[in-house]
This record gives structure tokens, sequence and C-alpha cells, in this order.
């Protein structure tokens, strides 16, 4: 039986409020996320997004839910097209370079793949068949140059997401470019008519020869995968208008349904201090971080340690705090598969529990990451002042490491040590030199590639096992 400890409390940007999550179907949950457009390279802004959703979707499954993300690629819009035009390529092969990096990216960050990345290109037809619908049933009308837009004034449910006042809107106005502010809200291009500056760009279609506007690209593709109706609809507050405000006024007019139960967007991300833009020169793509040597999982942990909808102001100052909390934590790791200590009882049942109970109770409350990382961090100094008693036994090591990769199922952070820990191969040679200088018993030999071993931050003890090395925190 479900408990109500195990509910999911999300803030639903529709009511702004926090709401039980209760999903469709039980068991599952269905869940789109608006991905990335790939006239570029995504940056830290992108990802911060695609983090907080897979921490999300992460949580989701931690709760047992059986979690279907569909993230799409827009790989045709305004910006693609202005992108490829430039460069004097084919727009397929530029796009193919972004949606490449783009994969890259999720693997460094270690996000989880989510189950359909759908493509704009490989669409059309849906698209079109939900224009028919808007067309047939009055929201949609054909303009001079035969582009048809949506009016916005027959949707009534128009701005309930972004709360934007319908009366303050120029009836009649419309606005064909993709992205807008709110100020210029207006009758918005579900397809536009070929023009010259699309150049090979179009489609012949049964409503002619163009192409989708970005909108309308979100609200067919949802649909197809998660159906009509479904549980959460994810994104950057950017996009909440005209983006899916769009998106609630195409897919509810042309079905007649509730499109989305839970809305939720995540704040901005800033960089020291500031707005993120190419001419401050404070912008930057994944690939620029672990070009300057960060490892993906400290990038990760900085973009995932701030409450989503909070403002996350990235420094590089913050970034080696990050650097640290991961060294501490996998150093944590290493001293529990190290225990060997006369057993401390009981008592370690009462801090296990209390830690997962913090940890869980914290993120069922919309993803309350500061408390639950609190949580986690107040357990790890407890375990550890255990570890330097030498009061854990080797179950009890076991029990504590099982604890923590149970919390990194949804973290994503520590993984496998082993895996991460690769010595460079000189280390290695290094190692076995100095093994067999011990052999013949040349200690001079011996301690002098230890201390060698020791300016590459490798750290290495003789025991009672044999020879043990670790990377030296830096
Ligand atoms: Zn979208």
């Amino acid at each position: 039986m479900e408990t109500s400890t195990e509910d999911i409390y999300l803030f639903n940007t529709m009511t702004r409020n926090k709401e039980r999550f209760i999903p469709n179907e039980k068991g599952r949950v269905g869940m789109y996320t608006c991905g990335l457009t790939v006239y570029d390279y995504g940056h830290i802004g992108n990802f911060r997004a695609f983090i907080f959703e897979d921490q999300l979707r992460r949580w989701l499954e931690y709760r047992g839910y059986k979690v279907t993300q569909v993230m799409n690629l827009t790989d045709v819009d305004d910006r693609t097209i202005k992108g490829s035009k430039q460069q004097g390529i084919p727009l397929k092969q530029y796009t193919e370079r972004y949606i490449k990096a783009f994969f890259e990216d999720l693997e460094t960050l270690n996000i989880e793949r989510a189950e359909h990345y759908p493509r704009a290109t490989e669409h059309i037809s849906e698209m079109v068949a939900l224009i028919k619908r808007l067309l047939e049933k009055g929201y949609a009308y054909r303009s001079e140059d035969g582009s048809i837009y949506y009016d916005i004034s027959k949707f009534t449910g128009y701005g309930k997401l972004s709360k934007i006042k319908l009366e303050e809107l120029k009836s009649g106005a419309r606005v064909k470019a993709d992205e807008y502010e709110k100020e210029t809200a207006a009758d918005f291009a579900l397809w536009k008519a070929w023009d010259q500056a699309d150049g090979e760009i179009f489609w012949n279609t049964e409503i002619g020869k163009g192409r989708p506007g970005w909108h309308i690209e979100c609200s067919a593709m949802s649909m197809k995968y998660l159906g009509e109706a479904f549980d959460i609809h994810c994104g950057g507050i950017d996009n909440m208008f005209p983006h899916h405000e769009n998106e609630i006024a195409q897919s509810e007019a042309g079905t007649g349904r509730k499109f989305v139960n839970y809305w939720m967007h995540n704040e901005h991300l800033l960089v020291e201090g500031r707005k993120m833009a190419k001419s401050l020169g404070n912008y930057y793509t994944v690939k620029d971080l672990t070009a300057k040597g960060y490892d993906g999982r400290v990038i990760r942990y900085l973009l995932l340690s701030t409450h989503y909808r909070q403002q996350l102001n990235f420094t590089f100052e913050g970034l080696s705090a990050a650097k640290n909390t991961i060294d501490r934590l996998l150093n944590f790791i290493r001293r529990l598969q190290e225990a060997d200590g006369a057993g401390f009882g009981e008592e370690l049942n009462v801090l296990t529990k209390r830690a997962e109970m913090n940890f869980e109770k914290a993120m069922d409350d919309d993803l309350n990451i500061s408390v639950a990382l609190a949580a986690l961090f107040d357990f790890v100094r407890e375990v550890n002042t255990l570890l330097d008693g030498k009061l854990l036994n080797k179950k009890e090591a076991k029990q504590v490491h099982s604890l923590m990769m149970k919390f990194d199922m949804v973290l994503g952070v520590i993984g496998s040590i082993e895996k991460r820990e690769k010595l460079p191969k000189e280390a290695e040679e290094l190692i076995k030199t100095r093994e067999e200088a011990r052999k013949a018993r040349d200690w001079k030999r011996a301690d002098q590639i230890r201390e060698q071993l020791k300016t590459m931050g490798i750290v290495v003890e003789d025991t009672a096992d044999g020879v043990k090395w670790r990377k030296e925190k830096t």
C-alpha cells in the first residue's frame, strides 16, 4: 500500500503551487522535455535544464515509476536554416554535427537517455495533420502569402500558463518569427509558406509548400509519443512564453482535452552573476569546460546542487568547490571499501535510516536538493568519524556503501570508482618497478619511486594486503 510519505510533490507552474503528483496511469509517467535547437553546441544553460529533467526522471524512477521521456531535437527552424545558409552547407549536415555533440555531452554529464529523441524534420506529416485539424476547427487561418497562423483570440485559455492578459494585445497582429517577446504576443505561425530565404528547405504538403513553425513541432511530437494528454512537461523558464503557451493552445484546441497535468520550469543560469552571452565572453559549452580539465561529474554536480527553481550562479570558484565535494565523496567510498574495524552495532541502522528518510523526504518535496544533500553530507560526516575510530566492520561498511549507491542513482556523481580511477600508463609502470625494487629489498629505489608518483598526484601505501594506491586530493 502506498503511504503518504511516498507522495511526491511538484511545483506546477500552471497553478503556481506545489501539488501532489498523481499520474494518469498508475505507476507510469509520460514526460516531455523541450530539447535542443541544434543550430549550435548546447551551452551550460541548456544543460542546466537537461540535468534538472534528469534529476526529476531519476527521482520518479527511484520512487518506482516507469518513465517514458521524450526530448525533441529541433532540426528545422529560423535559426538552423540561417546557420546552415551562413556556412553554405545542407541543413542536415549542419544540424548533424550538433546532434552528435549533444549526445556526447549527455554522456559526459551522465544524463540518462530519454526513451525518444524525435527530430522535427522526421515528423512533418504529424505536424501537417495537427495544423489541418486546427484549420477545420477554426483556430487557424491562412494569410496572404499562404502561411498559416494560429488565431489566439479563438482560444479562451490563451495566456493561462504565463498569465499574460489578452486584452492588452492588439487583435489581428501577427508574428512569423519563432521567437518573440511577451510584449509582442500575437497570432503565431503554424506553417510558414516557402519564400526565397528558405532556399532548399521546404516540404510539399497538403497545406502547401513550406515548413512548420517551431511551436507546432513540440505539440505534434509530444502527442505522437505520449498521447493527447500526458503527465509532465518541462523546460527552461524562457520557454514558458511564447513556446509552452502556444503548445497548450495548439494541442488543447486540436484535441479538446487537457494537454498536460504538471508544467515544470527551471530558472535561469547566470555566469559570474551576469546573464550568459557570447558578447560578454562568459558563454560556455560543456566541451569548453572539459577542455579546461573539468570532469563531467564535477560540472554535473555544480548544475544539480542548486534547486531548479532558483537562479544558478555558475562560477569557476563554484566549480572548484564542486570538485572538492566530489573528491570528498570518492574518498569516503574508498574508505568504506577498505574498512575492517571492530563493528559498531545496532546504532548504525539508526544513522542509515535517518539519512535515507531525510534524503527521500527532501526529494519528495519538489526535488529539494539542498536539503537532500545536507542529509547526505551529515551522514558522510558521521560515518567518517566512525571510520576514524576504526569502528565499522566490513559488513557495516558495505551497508553504508549500498546506501550511498542508492543516493547516487539520483545524483549520478559517484559511479564506479574503479572505472573512474584508471591509472595513467606511466604510473602503472612505476608501481610495477617499485614492486620489483621492494622484492629486491632496494628500499632507497622504492622510496624514490614513491616520491615520483607523489609528484603525479598518486599516493601509494604498502599494506598487509599488498600495495594500495589512490589519487591525492587536490
Ligand atoms: Zn518545445
